[in-house]
């Protein structure tokens, strides 16, 4: 019995929601939630977590152990995800117990490389040429079909350039496939791409479909660096990519929040790189530069309420602040903040190790490119010394 869902099949301000995975999206759907009156309760095996300090409940417990998980989703109306790797049988439980947001098979097909192409290439999408491999004759034979440069990909559980070996000449693929070390994994073709960029969108219970616009991304060591919104591509490129987040959507049935990342290749074509089906982080300028957020978003997709308005108030540009800004301490807060026009963004994450994404940055001006000046100065300025 939830008593927070009501017949029209929303679930109302004042019930809690359930939140698997406890980092940084988590902490801002938290912040979003929390801000139209809902309660948040969040499960992860950590404590003191960038989520957990703005819930009203933190659950500390291994996503393995059901029984926990189920009495999690007992308390809550809704079960969402802020991050896609959650065990199929941790979502299932939740299911048992609670509305679940987007749904399990979903997750399935999007926390898994192989089965994430496959249905790419099933569904007619553009993606990176891509075969199948589980044994170091499969690599092999990839290798002589795709060709070198390419990139070596476990087919789970891998983000953020984790998991992955790009090979250079075929001669590498037996030191690749121990260093893998792995049984099921996807071989790319490298794409020589121009730029990054990605859509975030959202679709609503009511079949309604949002977007963000096409956003464009620079990553360094494979992590996201700085993100351009609005991208700098041609109305008909635009469009294109939205059309084809807008295909993933219904050919996925998402309700909720999900991220397309494509490569733009030097002639002009759109490839889809990865789904990510949460709010992502090429999406957190929207925190501060649209009329609704992507986590206020994933918020009303999961209650069923109806989506709010996309519009971009002014173009921004956000960087990523990573933990190897505090190698020499403290970063330099006054000097970020010197410019007016730059909003901080701190995860509240207890230690700072390289590579680790600490928070973000946004800046917003009229002018995109001086939008992303502004951030990248402020970013510059974390490491001035403290006077
Ligand atoms: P991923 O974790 O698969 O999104 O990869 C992280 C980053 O590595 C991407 O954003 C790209 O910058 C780079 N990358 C991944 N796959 C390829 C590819 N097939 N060709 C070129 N660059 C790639």
């Amino acid at each position: 019995m939830n008593p927070w869902l009501r017949s029209d099949g929303r679930i109302y301000p004042g019930a809690a929601i359930g939140v698997l995975g406890s980092g940084q999206l988590g902490r801002m759907f938290a912040i979003a939630a929390r801000r139209m009156g809902y309660r948040v309760h969040t499960y992860s095996p950590e404590s003191d977590t960038p989520t957990g300090q703005v819930s009203d409940v933190e659950i500390n417990a291994p996503y393995e152990d059901l029984d926990k998980v189920r009495a999690f989703a007992r308390n809550v109306s809704a079960v969402t995800f802020e991050f896609e790797n959650v065990p199929a049988d941790t979502a299932a439980a939740c299911a048992e117990c609670a509305r679940v947001r987007p749904a399990g098979d979903v997750l399935h097909t999007t926390q898994h490389r192989l089965r994430e192409k496959t249905f790419l290439k099933n569904s007619g999408l553009p993606h990176t040429p891509f075969e199948a491999v589980r044994s170091l004759a499969e690599l092999e034979a990839a290798l002589v079909k795709l060709g070198t440069p390419a990139i070596l990909k476990t087919a789970g559980f891998g983000y953020d350039g984790k998991g992955q070996i790009r090979i250079q000449s075929p001669d590498e693929a037996a030191a690749a496939w121990t260093k893998l070390a792995t049984h099921e994994a996807v071989l790319e073709a490298f794409v020589d791409f121009a730029i990054e960029v990605s859509v975030v969108a959202a679709r609503g219970m009511d079949g309604d479909f949002r977007h963000y616009g096409v956003v464009e991304n620079a990553h360094r060591n494979h992590i996201l660096d700085v993100t351009l919104a609005p991208a700098r591509v041609t109305p008909a490129i635009a469009k294109e990519a939205v059309d084809i987040a807008r295909t993933v959507f219904e050919k996925l049935n998402v309700i909720g929040v999900l991220c397309v990342e494509f490569f733009l290749t030097k002639s002009g074509k759109l490839m889809i790189n990865e789904l990510a089906p949460r709010p992502h982080n090429s999406g957190h300028f929207s925190f501060d530069a649209c009329l609704t957020s992507q986590f206020e978003q994933q918020l009303r997709a999961v209650c069923g309420f109806p989506l709010g308005a996309t519009d971009l108030l002014r173009p921004a540009a956000m960087a990523n602040l990573l933990g190897d800004l505090w190698e020499h301490g403290e970063p330099n807060w006054q000097a970020a903040l010197a410019a007016p026009e730059v909003k901080l963004h701190l995860y509240g994450k207890l230690s700072a190790r390289k590579g680790r994404k600490m928070g973000h940055l946004t800046a917003l001006h009229e002018d995109p490119e001086t939008a992303r000046r502004l951030v990248i100065e402020a970013r510059n300025a974390l490491t001035n010394p403290h006077v």
